[in-house]
């Protein structure tokens, strides 16, 4: 963990391209609280007593000069109000120019980051992380920039006026009243700084709970309703809408409180300095310069205070966005990464060992596949056929032994150039809410429009695409939703032509497809298999039929590799497997 003050430092990076407007709003910051702090006592005491001394010692002035130094006052007004402007619309500039990098470096950063990293962190999690967590931070950038100069410089004018007039005057009690009670403002948020963020932590913890059941919900509103889950759903988001509402609670009452507070204390200075003036017989004037600078001293601390409580508020939304740009991959580039172009596709598993947290899935895994094979991982639910396909492709690292693809190490490999090796077809495919063109583009973005066309004819998708009435430029809806399973399977095995890669994972369906489906899959499946070293995971063995090689796992462990004809022989567990499932289709 970096050291407490890099926690928030770390965050100027961003602030680079913005330095020059960060200049100008930090100059008519500073013009703005010497303008508030210095100019209106001074107005107040030189100005008005001028005029009125004048008219005591029995002087006119002309009905223009008064015009003249009165209209001082709205003069000060105005270029409070203009250097205010100025300095708050450049300093949304820059917190809103920090917010847009940090936002980019999060996204972009996830872009990067390996699948372990979606184990750790839920979808509503990151979503809150990026957009309500930035957006506080955001707000609290623009408070603190935006305040940060303007109020104690402000501070800085009235203390000076108020010094100015000790010296003068010899008033010191005023500014030891200022003094005294400026160390009483910080009570109210010294005192409950600890509770207060620990429960804006919670708050933040408590929204991403929300987002993420919420998430949840809207993805299986199909099993809601199937399963009658209704209830459930909403007693169990009505928990933590509670808990999120008592928290926020918490979080206002500390807030609610401070601003009485310290409106209390500055009655309380200007009583004291009354009482003192009337004792020492101050007159009017000086009187009401002093309450001037009292109020900008008081009154800027106030939002200093109050800035300081917004700022407790908000450093666990930093650590919270600090977790996710400090994720130490586990599937880290390597330093210096050896130089592939196109892979043949030769596996080499060395007792290899997986475990996803603590519990070891995969265990003396020492397997060599030679290039061009096509193998199907066979084993029961949950023997750890998919963490071995997963491994294969580097979606997750071996934590012993090794894995390596033509005599290099998968580790030593930068990640994009072995991706780019590598087809994928989920159980599930993914497409985009776009054409059925662009969604098979995607895996060749430079290909040609004939390219697309026979890709999709290989994967036996060409036909089914044609008929529609939009054909390839047909929207497939959110998630490829428009499309059957089948079809979707289609697209990604299109998509898997195209990019053309030596290695290919396949992620049989186990939902039941139409039988035209399955039989276009088949005869798809069939070309790819041609030349290419490729991993079926089988959920049924009518795949199995045209493979070369049948991996079977059994408990984490990999207990025989051979032909379907070798392993019926000799491999119990693989007849018992292959005979259970004969025996069920029949
Ligand atoms: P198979 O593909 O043979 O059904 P898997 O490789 O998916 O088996 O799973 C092997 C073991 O690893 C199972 O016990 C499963 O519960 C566990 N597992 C799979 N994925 C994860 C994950 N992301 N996090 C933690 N455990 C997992």
């Amino acid at each position: 963990m970096k050291s407490k003050l890099a926690r928030y430092t770390r965050y100027l990076r961003y602030l680079k391209e913005s330095l020059g407007t960060f200049i100008v709003a930090i100059f008519f910051g500073i013009l703005y609280g010497a303008s508030s702090g210095f100019g209106m006592p001074v107005i107040f005491d030189k100005v008005l007593r001028q005029i009125f001394l004048a008219k005591d010692a029995g002087e006119e002035y002309s009905v223009w000069a008064i015009l003249g130094i009165a209209s001082m006052l709205p003069a000060i007004f105005l270029l409070r109000a203009i250097t205010g402007y100025l300095s708050g619309y450049f300093m949304s500039v820059v917190s809103l120019t920090v917010l847009r990098k940090i936002k980019q470096d999060i996204f972009s950063r996830i872009q990067d980051y390996p699948m372990p990293f979606f184990d750790k962190f839920t979808k509503g999690d990151l979503f809150v992380r990026l957009s309500s967590d930035t957006a506080s931070i955001q707000a609290i950038l623009l408070a603190f920039s935006s305040e940060i100069f303007r109020q104690p410089l402000q501070v800085i004018g009235a203390l000076a006026f108020l010094i100015y007039i000790s010296i003068t005057k010899g008033e010191v009690v005023s500014l030891f009243v200022f003094l005294l009670a400026t160390p009483f403002c910080i009570l109210p948020v010294q005192l409950v700084r600890k509770r207060f963020k620990r429960n804006a932590r919670l708050a933040q913890e408590g929204l991403s709970d929300i987002t993420q059941i919420f998430n949840e919900n809207l993805g299986a509103a199909h099993e809601v309703r199937l399963f009658g889950l209704q209830e459930s759903q909403k007693s169990k988001f009505e928990k933590l809408n509670l808990l999120f509402q008592r928290l926020s609670l918490g979080i206002t009452r500390y807030e609610l409180v401070q601003q009485p507070f310290m409106e209390i204390l500055a009655a309380i200075m200007v009583s004291i300095t009354f009482v003192y003036a009337y004792i020492a017989g101050i007159d009017f004037a000086t009187f009401s310069a002093i309450g001037i600078a009292l109020y900008f001293t008081i009154d800027p601390i106030k939002r200093v205070v109050r800035m300081l409580s917004d700022f407790i508020k908000t450093t666990p939304l930093f650590d919270r966005i600090n977790e996710i740009l400090d994720y130490e991959s586990t599937v880290p580039e390597p330093k210096n990464p050896v130089k592939i172009d196109t892979l043949k596709g030769e596996f080499t598993f060395k007792d290899a060992e997986f475990a996803y947290e603590d519990k070891v899935v995969l265990s003396d895994v020492s397997i060599t596949i030679p290039a061009g094979t096509s193998c199907a991982l066979v084993g029961e639910s949950g023997a750890g056929k998919s963490t071995f396909a997963k491994l294969a492709m580097r979606l997750y690292d071996t934590q012993k032994g090794s894995i390596e693809v033509d005599g290099i190490s998968v580790k030593d490999i930068a990640t994009r150039d072995y991706y780019a090796n590598i087809g994928s077809v989920p159980q599930y495919p993914v497409l985009f809410n776009d054409t059925i063109y662009n969604n098979i583009l995607l895996a060749k973005p430079n290909a040609t429009k004939e390219e697309v066309e026979t890709a999709a004819k290989l994967a036996y998708a060409d036909e089914f695409i044609k008929e529609l009435e939009d054909g390839y430029d047909t929207i497939v809806g959110e998630r490829g939703d428009k499309l059957s399973g089948g079809q979707k399977q289609r697209i990604a095995l299109a998509r898997v032509f195209l990019k053309n890669p030596s290695i290919v994972v396949l992620d049989e369906a186990t939902s039941a497809l139409d039988v035209n489906s399955e039989l276009f899959i088949q005869k798809a499946l069939d070309n790819i298999m041609q030349e290419k070293t490729v991993f079926i995971i089988a959920h049924r063995f009518t795949t199995i039929r045209n493979v070369k090689k049948i991996i079977v796992f059994k408990e984490g462990k990999i207990i025989a590799f051979g032909s379907h004809a070798e392993l019926y022989e000799t491999c119990p567990h693989y007849k018992m497997l292959y005979d259970r499932q004969s025996m069920s289709q029949q």
